[in-house]
């Protein structure tokens, strides 16, 4: 007889992005195992209506008000008599630590999933985390309430999530704490694309669009996400990722470029194996990966044809071409609240390129500045890590009104 599987209840922070959509799809194959029980956005009214006209979720969350007090009008319209609307901060973390959640997909972008994440972690959920900067902004402490709750911490990040399936169990249950050299792992091989303007001519950068940055030759993500991968500070967020993830040294991380995006990131043991973890480039299958584990489900992803793939390439990353990079890097060196700097200051930045306020070139000059004038701190409270972060968006915000006028 098959043993009988308890469905597990998910709230998915950011259900209506690039992540949330994938984790909606992969979950709708399982009705047996998951069930959506909360959605949440933060004010996109119509998309997260038709979401849950599908899913039937017991709550629905808004960030905005506004947006909620619309959401509550439409789904009264559409006889969606189930589902109970919930907004602000208090209604996310009320999804992300309800009793009867089970699993909470981190997937709100930028520095707004830091609280509603810490939350999920502190009420011991299962956390899926795509959510990167809520690990670069709080790494130790992220780190330290995973290990106090027993929080059970899953990358989605398909680098980390790559990683984590070429580590042995002692290393993946360690749950960031596990000696890599006690796994006998020598080095981890984080790969990148080097997205849209990796052969870009140099003198063309500055005068690149949002949507040029947009277009990612291999992966389909949100604007901010594709913007940093433009710019490699996608990968220099997740170097420190990888940092607080696996207990590594930023020695123990080289960076390589692999434009094919077949391998999704590899580990190199002692004795000279290396495990790399391949696959389509499409987020469903770290997000079933995660959603599983330690057993494999369907994700709905076609099966890598190989002999088509026929060529993987490799090469070093060009810190001359992609500044963001080596800031990235400096800052974990730095410490303090250098990476919450740097996040700060890159979110700021790349919405006002978004915005066609500044230049591309302009993002990593912003950073750079704000990072020079900040006053660093240890990053010993969640409360000293909001307020280095709003101080560095106010630093940043001076530094895009001095370009915007020049
Ligand atoms: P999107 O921009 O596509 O989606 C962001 C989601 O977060 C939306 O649901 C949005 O709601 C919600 N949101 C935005 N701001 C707030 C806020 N202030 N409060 C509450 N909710 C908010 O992002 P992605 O899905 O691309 O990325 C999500 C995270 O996953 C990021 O941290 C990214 O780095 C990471 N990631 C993404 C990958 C990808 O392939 N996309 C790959 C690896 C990691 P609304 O629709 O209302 O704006
Ligand atoms: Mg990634």
């Amino acid at each position: 007889m098959d043993k009988a599987i308890a469905v597990e209840n998910i709230t998915v922070l950011g259900a209506t992005g690039s992540i949330g959509v994938s984790t909606l799809d992969v979950c709708a194959r399982h009705p047996e195992r998951y069930r959506l029980f909360a959605l949440t956005a933060n004010s996109s009214v119509v998309e997260l209506a038709a979401q849950v006209a599908q899913h039937k979720p017991r709550y629905a969350v808004l960030r905005d008000p506004q947006a909620a007090a619309q959401l509550v009008t439409l789904l009264k319209e559409q006889g969606l008599h189930d589902t109970e609307v919930l907004s602000g901060d208090e209604g996310l973390n009320a999804v992300a630590s309800h009793v009867e959640v089970d699993t909470v997909m981190a997937a709100i972008v930028g520095a707004a999933g830091l609280a509603p994440t810490m939350v999920a972690v502190e009420s011991g959920k299962k956390v899926l985390l795509a959510n990167k900067e809520a690990l670069v902004m709080a790494g130790g402490l992220f780190m330290e309430a995973v290990k106090k709750s027993g929080s059970v911490l899953l990358p989605i990040d398909s680098e980390h999530n790559a990683i984590f399936q070429c580590m042995p169990s002692q290393s993946q249950q360690g749950q960031g704490s596990h000696p890599l050299a006690a796994s006998g792992i020598r080095k981890i091989l984080l790969t990148g694309s080097g997205g849209p303007f990796r052969q870009t001519p140099l003198e063309q950068l500055a005068t690149v669009t949002p949507d040029q940055a947009c277009a990612h030759p291999n992966w389909s993500m949100g604007r901010k996400i594709s913007v940093d991968s433009a710019t490699m500070m996608n990968k220099g967020l997740e170097f420190i990722e990888a940092c607080w993830l696996f207990n590594a040294q930023p020695e123990d991380i080289e960076i390589v470029i692999h434009p094919q995006s077949i391998i999704h990131s590899m580990v190199e043991y002692v004795d000279g194996s290396v495990l790399a973890q391949l696959g389509n480039p499409d987020m469903r299958t770290p997000i079933a990966h995660a959603l599983a584990w330690p057993e494999r489900i369907a994700s709905g992803v076609a099966s890598l044809d190989i002999i088509t793939t026929a060529t993987l390439d490799f090469e070093a990353p060009d810190y001359q071409r992609f500044p963001c990079l080596e800031l990235a890097v400096q800052a974990v060196k730095t410490g303090k609240t250098a990476m919450v700097v740097l996040n700060a200051a890159n979110e700021v930045a790349v919405e006002a390129f978004l915005n066609q306020q500044i230049r591309f070139t302009d993002i990593p000059v912003i950073i750079r500045s704000v990072l020079a004038s900040a006053q660093l701190v240890e990053p010993s409270t969640l409360a000293v890590v909001q307020l280095a972060d709003q101080q560095a968006r106010d630093l940043a915000q001076q530094q895009v009104a001095n370009r915007a006028c020049a």
